[in-house]
């Protein structure tokens, strides 16, 4: 069975003592729980090889927010997948809209990055998602096959299974704006028929698919009660662990 997963990115938020902090706290909320899904931090760079050394690694998984596109060499200011890997780190989001959309991030740059994360052992967790317009248009399911095609088909099936979707609709993403959870359940439904049409059904029903954009403890069980939704990618509820801990409890029953 796929995954359930309550991944949080923490985005360009705290200082390194903060964010240690913040990854202390969740320790400590977590400690005498046992979550029903895979809980992840994502977290700028700076902090990862702290904060991987000091959670709980069975109950909380650390991820970068990127990687760089290529293995090695003169590329100042950038972070190599491997330099990810060394910090104990398990997984790195790929693709997310801030990127695509602020730092002109491409289909064909995401293709390299996922290589280089998987060659590396890293869990993508890769986004895809329609801005506002798009959704208007109704052309939200043309807009996610296009980006799965472009930087997913390449793949093998094998490698595909590594990794985790994440649908995040832009229009919601830090606007407060959510989807409903029927536009969700509908939507998380297409992207596993446009797997399954390319890499099979058992490949479509063993990949986990998360839902982003204001997803909160208010809203994530309602998300997460869709067969399709698989969890969560989580931004401004994920900078306090009670708030964070109220998304995992989501899938409490
Ligand atoms: C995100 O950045 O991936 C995200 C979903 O942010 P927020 O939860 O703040 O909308």
């Amino acid at each position: 069975m796929r995954k359930k997963i309550v991944a949080g990115n923490w985005k360009m938020n705290n200082t390194l003592q903060e964010g240690i902090t913040l990854a202390k706290d969740l320790n400590a909320i977590l400690a005498n729980e046992t979550p029903n899904c895979d809980v992840v931090i994502c977290t700028p760079f700076i902090h990862l090889a702290s904060v991987a050394s000091l959670v709980d690694s069975a109950k909380i998984g650390v991820g970068a927010q990127d990687c760089a596109d290529k293995a090695s060499g003169a590329y100042t200011g950038e972070t190599s997948a491997a330099m990810v890997a060394s910090t104990g780190a398990k997984y790195v989001i790929l693709g997310h809209s801030e990127r695509r959309s602020y730092y002109g991030e491409t289909s064909e740059t995401l293709k390299d990055k996922v290589k280089l994360a998987l060659e590396n052992k890293l869990t993508p967790i890769f986004c895809i998602g329609e801005v506002l317009e798009e959704r208007e248009a109704n052309k939200q399911n043309e807009v996610v096959k296009a980006q799965i095609s472009e930087a997913l088909f390449d793949l093998s099936p094998e490698d595909f299974s590594k990794l985790v979707l994440a649908y995040e609709p832009v229009w919601a993403i830090g606007t407060g704006k959510t989807a409903s959870s029927e536009q969700a359940q509908e939507i998380h439904k297409y992207i596993r028929s446009v797997v399954a049409d390319k890499f099979g059904k058992e490949v479509a029903d063993n990949c986990s698919i998360l839902y982003g954009g204001s997803c909160k403890a208010s809203n994530a069980k309602e998300l997460f009660a869709n067969p399709d939704v698989d969890g969560g990618l989580i931004g401004g509820a994920s900078l306090k662990a009670e708030d964070f801990k109220g998304v995992i409890d989501g899938f409490k029953a």
